[in-house]
């Protein structure tokens, strides 16, 4: 027998759970989350630095500025009401010279546009902040804390599921065929009819988007985040989040320190791109996804765009001593012996036939459906926001 619910989520990441959530909670629709994996949180949900971010860095009136304002606040909420453990640590941005100043007064500037409260602090005064930090000059930003996003994840589903909603794991969604006035998804472990579909498939997300309407003219590329770790003996370098002026050509923040909330210090990530969507370790290659990329205009583009700053995240990547020298920047007394791994992310990334990488949150949306296309960073510290946002939109599509 074929069940029927009123709404298919497909992904149990942060933002799936948190569209999952706003229905469950305003709607008290039926809401069947179908997940791949056997739990919550398996990819970028539970594999990124765990930053909640202020909203300091994303063009103003971007959908990443407003919504990553909104869902700082709802997370910060969240955390309070569910005993989340949390911390708001504050996070210093470091001008590793002179040159690099400029571009701190442009952030400034953007994070008072914001409305994020942050404030200039002096060569000589960034060693109260940081004490092993060095540098021309910094940016504190105290809104900014830290937190595990599996325990995020698997908070929301708790509830969705205590307000009527499913979570279904292992449930690999294969097709979504269009039955009349709704849809019939066929996952792994079976068959559902459904009036209403949202798709966040993180790296999938393209996928999911052409089973359903036309090519929305991006696919999805995959960025391996490097991670490595302090010694817990020298995790004291750090007192909380350290991190370099972003170049303003990526979306990407740069190689940061982050005291995570369990207390271990990670150094990462770095962005490469990968050869397979799945690409969590070197040399991982997939023959699917690569000849999906080649095929598309957009990815020559990209490569033509940032192979020089690829090489370079490449030579770090190979180069103990050259991400070393990279790090002394910020924390001049870093040494080698340090350092040692950590496990790697793998961000999802839309790029579009230009080859230019989507730096807004983006959604594909026909009636009864809507595909979250693009959720890069800060979509977990956003994700109530964009749960209640793209809640909001499939319910009136159609
Ligand atoms: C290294 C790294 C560091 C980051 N740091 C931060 C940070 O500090 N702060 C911040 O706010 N953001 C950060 N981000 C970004 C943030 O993690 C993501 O924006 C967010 O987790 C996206 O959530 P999601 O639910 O869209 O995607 P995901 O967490 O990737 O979830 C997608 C889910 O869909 C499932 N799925 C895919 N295909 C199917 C299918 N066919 N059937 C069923 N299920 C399917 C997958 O298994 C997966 O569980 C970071 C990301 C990375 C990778």
């Amino acid at each position: 027998m074929t069940d029927t619910v009123d709404v298919v989520v497909v992904g149990a990441g942060v933002v799936g759970l948190g569209v999952a959530l706003a229905l469950t909670e305003r709607d008290r629709r039926a809401v069947a989350v179908l997940e791949a994996e056997p739990t919550v949180a398996a990819h970028q949900s539970g594999r990124n630095s765990g930053v909640i971010h202020s909203g300091l860095y994303y063009s103003p009136g971007s959908r990443k500025a407003a919504w990553c304002r909104e869902g700082l606040a709802l997370l910060y909420r969240f955390c309070e009401a569910e005993g989340i453990p949390h911390r708001r640590t504050g996070k210093l941005i470091v001008a590793a010279n002179p040159a690099e100043l400029p571009r701190l007064d442009e952030l400034a500037a953007r994070a008072s546009a914001n409305r994020v409260a942050a404030r200039r602090v002096s060569a000589a005064g960034l060693i109260d902040v940081e004490p092993a930090v060095a540098g021309a000059g910094g940016l504190w930003v105290e809104e900014t804390g830290v937190v595990d996003f599996r325990a995020v994840a698997r908070a929301i589903a708790a509830r969705v599921q205590s307000g009527g909603g499913t979570v279904r794991f292992g449930s690999a969604v294969l097709s979504i065929v269009r039955d009349g006035a709704g849809f019939v998804v066929e996952s792994t472990t079976g068959t559902l009819k459904t009036r209403r579909v949202v798709t966040c498939a993180g790296a999938q997300a393209d996928r999911m988007a052409r089973m359903t309407g036309p090519d929305p003219g991006v696919r999805i590329v995959t960025f391996r985040g490097e991670y490595l770790a302090l010694k817990p003996e020298r995790a004291e370098l750090v007192r909380g989040l350290i991190y370099p002026v972003p170049d303003p050509s990526l979306p990407f923040l740069g190689v940061h320190f982050t005291r995570r909330i369990d207390g271990t210090v990670d150094v990462g990530p770095n962005a490469l791109l990968t050869l397979a969507r799945d690409g969590y370790r070197r040399g991982q290659l997939s023959p699917r996804d690569l000849a999906e990329w080649v095929a598309f205009p957009g990815f020559w583009k990209l490569l033509g765009r940032h192979w020089r700053v690829g090489a370079g995240e490449l030579a770090r990547s190979r180069s103990k001593a050259l991400l070393l020298r990279s790090l002394r920047k910020l924390v001049p007394s870093l040494e080698l012996s340090d350092l040692v791994p950590a496990p790697a992310g793998v961000r999802a990334q839309a790029v579009d036939r230009a080859g230019r990488l989507v730096s807004d949150f983006l959604f594909a949306e026909e009636p009864g459906v809507v595909h979250v296309l693009n959720a890069p960073s800060p979509a977990a510290t956003a994700c109530l926001a964009i749960g209640r946002i793209v809640a909001d939109r499939v319910l009136a599509a159609g």
